[in-house]
């Protein structure tokens, strides 16, 4: 195991270096990750070698761009532990593989009478589409409470999971407040009522060793970008036995086996079934060099950066609790570098455009977790979100710009 060094991470983000106005401090990496050098090559070098739609013809190039296309699949199977390669569905991110579970399971499946459980600490995108397909079909949302420390109360999952609930989607970490909930009671609670479950990984991934097969949950989902990879490419994770049974979700060229005017159409097998149309396929390979690229730093490799994030995490957490007139949404040191908070007597705004002003991308608002906010009696408030290509001394130089503009010199 040799160390984890952060200035030679650094290196490879080129956005992080080629600023020219004024130097970058990126905390906004909950929203997306920077890209390192051998993602944004990836997809020069696809465009300028390989380029060809997969799967659909005989010659050689097509060859060549499905063989690398179908590899990133395999990389995915092994990041994430699944059984069979036939379980890793393409979509365009963690919100369309949450909408193709609630169109394509969600409405075969469920009816009135059923429940749905979320907790209260969901991304809206593991939110709506749940309502929408409550509303479809007459089933209830149910919602887990959150404990005193942000994390989905395991105290309460007798309560909210009965025999009427149907599906449980809960996210793995949440993009607010860094904690990372006790899926593993919550999976198996739900088992014990014979209920789906469907995990939003979305921020876990870039963290977190994530086995399915451990977890033995149904569905697990996420998205390329927070994992360093490139827009518009996610991942469904589902077990085969329950993506066999479900009806495709869009339809079109790829999806199918045999099509007619005079027969009914037949439906490809998995995973095409769920992957209508020509995929991004650029960025799926470009994924598959991120993948790549990180191995050695994921939490199981051999200079892993976890020590690293979890030293950055607390050590920003301490220095932004020292300031009294900060409000922490929680009172305890987040699981990944996910910090948020209000500052007393200032619009969450105010203070995310001032800190822009000298470089220092955080993000405000409600963060897409408008029910969190409401849950929590705010009405937005400053999120700070960590990689480990973050050093020590931004932390210092946002602390030392947010003093100042908490408390101009008179
Ligand atoms: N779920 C969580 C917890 C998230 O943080 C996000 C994005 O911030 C999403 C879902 C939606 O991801 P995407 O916009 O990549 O589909």
């Amino acid at each position: 195991m040799s160390r984890f060094e952060p200035n030679s991470f650094r290196q490879h983000f080129p956005v992080i270096n080629n600023q020219q106005d004024q130097k970058l401090v990126y905390f906004d990496n909950g929203a997306t990750t920077q890209k390192p050098n051998a993602v944004i090559e990836s997809v020069s070098q696809y465009y300028q070698c390989i380029n060809a739609n997969v799967h659909r013809a005989s010659h050689q190039l097509s060859a060549k761009s499905t063989l690398a296309f179908e590899k990133a699949r395999e990389q995915v199977k092994q990041l994430i532990n699944a059984n069979d390669i036939k379980e890793v569905i393409w979509t365009k991110g963690t919100t369309e593989s949450i909408n193709l579970v609630c169109q394509s399971y969600g409405d075969s499946y469920l009816s009135a009478g059923d429940d749905i459980v979320l907790t209260y600490a969901e991304h809206h995108a593991n939110i709506v589409p749940w309502q929408l397909l409550a509303k479809r079909v007459g089933a209830t949302i149910k919602l887990i409470p959150l404990d005193k420390d942000g994390y989905a109360d395991i105290n309460c999952l007798d309560e909210v999971i009965t025999e009427n609930c149907k599906l449980v989607a809960c996210t793995h970490v949440s993009n607010v407040l860094g904690k990372k909930n006790p899926i593993e009671a919550v999976i198996a609670k739900a088992k014990s009522v014979g209920a789906v479950t469907l995990i939003d990984g979305a921020q876990a991934i870039a963290h977190f060793t994530v086995d399915v097969q451990a977890l033995d949950c149904d569905f697990y989902v996420f998205s390329a970008h927070k994992l360093y990879g490139p827009t518009g490419v996610g991942v469904l994770y589902g077990k085969r036995a329950l993506l066999e049974k479900m009806t495709p979700y869009q339809s079109g060229g790829e999806m199918i086996k045999t099509v007619s005017f005079n027969d009914e159409t037949t439906f490809n097998s998995l995973p095409f079934k769920f992957e209508a149309g020509t995929p991004n396929i650029a960025g799926v390979i470009a994924f598959a060099s991120a993948l790549e690229f990180l191995q050695p730093y994921l939490p199981s490799g051999k200079q892993s950066f976890s020590a690293y994030e979890k030293q950055l995490t607390k050590y920003c957490y301490d220095k932004l609790v020292a300031i009294d007139t900060l409000d922490m949404l929680f009172n305890s040191v987040p699981d990944i570098g996910v910090i948020s908070f209000t500052v007393q007597g200032h619009h969450n705004h105010d203070i995310s455009t001032a800190l822009d002003s000298y470089g220092i991308a955080v993000r405000a608002g409600h963060h897409c977790a408008m029910p969190l906010m409401e849950y929590l009696g705010v009405s937005g408030c400053i999120r700070v979100s960590l990689s480990p290509y973050n050093s020590f001394d931004e932390v210092d130089y946002f602390i030392y710009i947010l003093k100042s503009i908490l408390s101009p010199a008179v």
